[in-house]
Parts: C-alpha cells; structure tokens; sequence
C-alpha cells in the first residue's frame, strides 16, 4: 500500500481521546473507534431505521445500516486513491448516521420541531452525543471515547449557538474554517451514497421510473451507455448497471479533482488541511451541477411523491405524539430514563427532562416507535 499522504490523519498525531487509554496491540486508534462503532448498540439499531422509505414498507429497500455501509465502502475507496486514512475515513462513515431518528428526515424534522423550546434537535450532533455519552458499555467511562478525528468526522454540521458549547470540536464551526480531509471525504461520500441508492430504491419501488429519470444529464448519459453496451439486458440488470455507473462517475469526478486541488494548494500537514476556509476534497463544477440537478429531480419526484408523503406524515404524528405523552409524563418512560427525567422536573429543568425523552425517542427504530405509540394510546394493548 501507498504510504500516507503527509496531510492525512495519523493515528500517532491523534488529538486523542477524552479518557486517555492505552494503545491497542494490534491496531491502531481509527481501527479501534471503528471497531467501538460496529459493537454499539446504536449501531445495530441502524438496522431498523430508514431514510425514505419505512421499515415494514419491504425488505428491499435501503436502511440506515446498509447505508451506513456503502457511505464506508465509496469512503475508504476514495480515501486510498487520494493516499487518505481508509481506517478514520470508515470509522467516520459507520458512526456518522448513529444520531438519526427513527422514520428518516420525517422523524427528526418533528422531533426538533418538539424540542423548539428546549434547544432544537440536530441528528449530527445527536450522533455525537451517542458517541460521546448514550452508549452505555464501558466501564471506565460513558460513550465510546472515540478520538477527537472520529468525533470531528461525525459533527459534519452545527450551529453557532450548539458550537458554542462543544469545546474543541466545536471550534471550527466558529472559525469556519475545514475538519480532516477525511472526514469532509466522508461527508461527501454520504451524498454519492444516498443519492444513488435512491435512484434505485425509486426505480425498484416504482415510484419514478427510467423514462422519466433521463431528464437528468448524467443519468441519461450513464443509461445510454448501458443500453448501447447491452442492448437486451433486463430491466433489474439495467437499473444496477445504471446505478453502479452512477456512482462510480461520481467517484471518479470526485477523486480526480481532488487531486488536482491538492496539487495547487500544496498543504504539508493537516494542520494546513485544518486552517484552510474552503474543502479541498470537492466535486468538479459540472459534477457539482449534475448532483444538484439529481437531488432536485429527487426531492420533486421520490421525496414528495404522495406514497412517500402519507407515510412521513404518519410518522411525524408519531413522533410527536410520543414526545407530548412522555414530555408530559414522565413516569410512562421505562424506569432509568423514567428517574432521570422524573428528577429533571422536580427541579423545575424543563429542558433537561425534554433532553431525555428527545434522547430515548431519537434512539428508537421505526418499528419500536410504532410498537411504543400503539402501547401508549391503544387500550386494547398490553404494556
Ligand atoms: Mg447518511
């Protein structure tokens, strides 16, 4: 393998952990963090939570998890080609979605709709605090004690007032200045996942379809290519030869500008990486535009297409619902969270009791969520 770039992350120049722990024997620091995500519990809960379509709506189709996976696969793939750390690249990839709600922007869209008065809800630094305080397994202390490159990679977002109070890794938000190129490769890497899986989750579902999605120019582009190649191939085959070409044009934009950015701008350690105000991992202009065109044809055909509406609509009422029970009574929580939230209100904190019930409501799946809302308000059920 290539060495290292010298403005990648390090495992030796880490910034460290909040708990300081002894190396590992035989893997690094990244390898460790990525290692902590996979064996979380909110990690195995991605499983059961989805971003367009809901769970029970079939097995076919994408979830946080294999999400969560292909972000990591595009990731560590663009990270080597650009001599990047594949081992941070992934442990930012897994973790990056831990913080989602259950039932996709729907759910956390209601959720910190809820939280308004208590200090909103944000699904990045919602996976941050996973991360950094929900997980409950080790016994020397609470989260994962992740290093601050992992924890960096997955606060892709904050705002000002949130930045305010994170310390650290809160600093750059302020600064507005550029987190590892690994993590903004990661960031990116999200986009090129998602925004491909839907093309075909939307296809196979048959709520767009191919004629209809060739009004995009890189999408027309790729499917000519198909066709011409294999003119008689079928159309389950055509719409994977279609998505896969999709993402690899994508991939390949991106590595190649990259590296042509990189080479102007001479960084020499990520420092230099770190104090730098624009992303030097980036789309070229044009892909930039045929991705903007895609997200665009996406939100005014699959995102709003009444199937996918009624459905987010239910689960906004869900999520809402279940906040103003639990909000409003704390003692139908489950005993721990019940404690702690019941505590926060004898002492008049309003805002930290909304903290646990959005923290318990946040970790839910989809099909916990439906199960819990139909415990609290149909009598017919057993608790
Ligand atoms: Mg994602």
């Amino acid at each position: 393998m290539q060495p290292l770039a010298n403005y990648a992350a390090q495992d030796v120049n880490s910034k460290g952990r909040k708990i300081k722990e002894d190396s590992p024997a035989y893997r690094d620091e990244f390898q460790r963090d990525r290692d902590r995500v996979i064996h979380s519990a909110a990690f195995r809960r991605l499983e059961y939570k989805t971003q367009v379509f809901v769970n029970h709506e079939g097995d076919l189709y994408r979830n946080r998890l294999t999400h969560s996976i292909e972000v990591a696969q595009i990731a560590r793939s663009v990270a080597r080609a650009l001599n990047l750390n594949e081992d941070l690249s992934e442990s930012i990839a897994l973790a990056h979605d831990l913080g989602h709600t259950p039932f996709g922007h729907a759910g956390q869209g209601a959720l910190n709709e809820c939280m308004l008065d208590y200090g909103g809800f944000e699904h990045n630094l919602q996976s941050l605090r996973v991360v950094d305080e929900l997980e409950e397994r080790y016994a020397e202390f609470l989260g994962l004690n992740l290093t601050f490159e992992s924890r960096e990679g997955i606060l892709k977002h904050c705002s000002t007032k949130n930045a305010k109070k994170l310390g650290n890794i809160g600093k750059r938000f302020l600064k507005k200045t550029s987190p590892s190129l690994e993590a903004q490769l990661t960031n990116i890497a999200d986009e090129i996942a998602y925004n491909s899986h839907d093309v075909d989750d939307g296809l196979r579902s048959g709520l767009i379809n191919l004629k209809q999605i060739q009004e995009i120019e890189l999408v027309a582009t790729q499917y000519q290519n198909v066709l011409d190649t294999y003119p008689k191939l079928d159309e389950r085959r055509t719409i994977h030869e279609l998505v896969r070409r999709l993402i690899n044009a994508q991939v390949v934009d991106l590595i190649e500008n990259s590296k042509a950015i990189l080479e102007e701008a001479k960084p020499t350690a990520i420092e230099d990486i770190r104090a730098s105000k624009k992303s030097l991992v980036a789309f070229s202009d044009k892909m930039q535009e045929h991705n903007l065109e895609l997200k665009r044809f996406l939100r005014n055909n699959l995102y709003t297409h009444y199937r996918v509406v009624r459905m987010t609509s239910k689960a906004e009422r869900v999520i809402r619902e279940l906040f103003a029970e639990f909000f409003e009574h704390p003692e139908l929580l489950p005993d721990k969270i019940s404690d702690k939230a019941i505590t926060a209100m004898q002492e008049q904190d309003a805002i930290v009791c909304a903290r646990h019930v959005a923290d318990y409501i946040a970790g839910m799946t989809d099909r916990y969520a439906i199960a819990e809302h139909k415990r609290l308000f149909d009598p017919s059920e057993t608790t």
